[in-house]
């Protein structure tokens, strides 16, 4: 699933690729876009920012697309034949050098370059951008102590970049169930600082890894693995949906490494989550 390292991950590979050059070709596969063309104009930037990824043109507009649950990019050659389903494809983008097929995006739209701020101004401090701010992010995390961490964790307002492979695994390692009350967390600090530096060891390759382990099935602790064995103590890993996007719904714990606090699981913390993270 598509959080911000991988759609920073993509941001660079098509700014090298585009940026620079005039775009020769392009076809907006949505309705209200459809007979838009941006040929002509030559693309100067393109951007991260949380989940949207932004195109600026020096015509003075900006091509818009969020990635959603399943979007992404490809780059091919002119000559080569775009290949996969076209069913799938939203958006194209060619220069004299590549071409750029965007998949399954969630969003596709044009807009002044100047009226960003309509689509990417409600947005929290950029986990991985230049404008990263942790103290104000404690600061929007706790304005809501009533607020489920899970879900106050992946709210974009809080916060631009995380979905829930970071939500849930961030938690895991604080030792936090991911329904306590964010008011009740003792060390909220510590939590934004561990999404940054989960964010930041995969800022280069997209790939979520949490454990250090990039094999496949190993690379995880708790997301995606509904019904195993946690890798700490053995006990089934739960599923369960929290927040309100759509099926970005869904996280995991470890009912004994998470244990609950008062009002959402068992009444005590146990001694594990009050020491934090291990
Ligand atoms: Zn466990």
């Amino acid at each position: 699933m598509p959080e911000g390292d991988t759609v920073l991950v993509a941001a660079t590979r098509l700014h090298a690729a585009l940026a620079g050059d005039a775009l020769v070709r392009t076809d907006l596969r949505v309705p209200a876009f459809a007979t838009t063309d941006l040929s002509g104009s030559v693309v100067l930037d393109v951007v991260a920012r949380g989940k949207h990824l932004l195109f600026r043109t020096d015509a003075g507009i900006t091509l818009h697309t969020h990635f959603g649950m399943d979007g992404r990019w490809d780059l091919v050659r002119p000559a080569a034949r775009i290949g996969g389903r076209t069913h799938q494809i939203r958006c194209v983008l060619a220069t004299e050098r590549w071409v750029a097929v965007g998949r399954s995006l969630r969003i596709v739209e044009v807009l002044p370059t100047a009226g960003e701020g309509r689509i990417v101004g409600h947005l929290g401090p950029d986990v991985l951008g230049p404008d990263w701010d942790p103290v104000e992010v404690v600061r929007r995390l706790t304005e809501r102590p009533e607020r489920a961490v899970g879900e106050a964790l992946i709210d974009q307002r809080v916060m631009a970049g995380p979905g829930n492979v970071y939500r849930s695994e961030a938690c895991f390692l604080r030792g936090i169930d991911p329904r306590t009350p964010v008011g009740q967390i003792e060390d909220v600090p510590a939590l934004v600082g561990l999404m940054k530096r989960l964010m930041e060891a995969n800022r280069t390759t997209g790939a979520q890894v949490t454990t250090g382990d990039p094999r496949p099935g190993r690379s995880r602790w708790v997301y995606g693995r509904g019904g195993d064995g946690c890798r700490r103590c053995g006990t089934p890993i739960r599923r369960g949906e929290q927040g309100d996007a759509g099926s970005e719904r869904v996280t995991y714990w470890c009912p004994s490494c998470q244990p609950g606090v008062t009002g959402v699981g068992s009444t005590e913390p146990s001694p594990a989550a009050r020491t934090g993270e291990r």
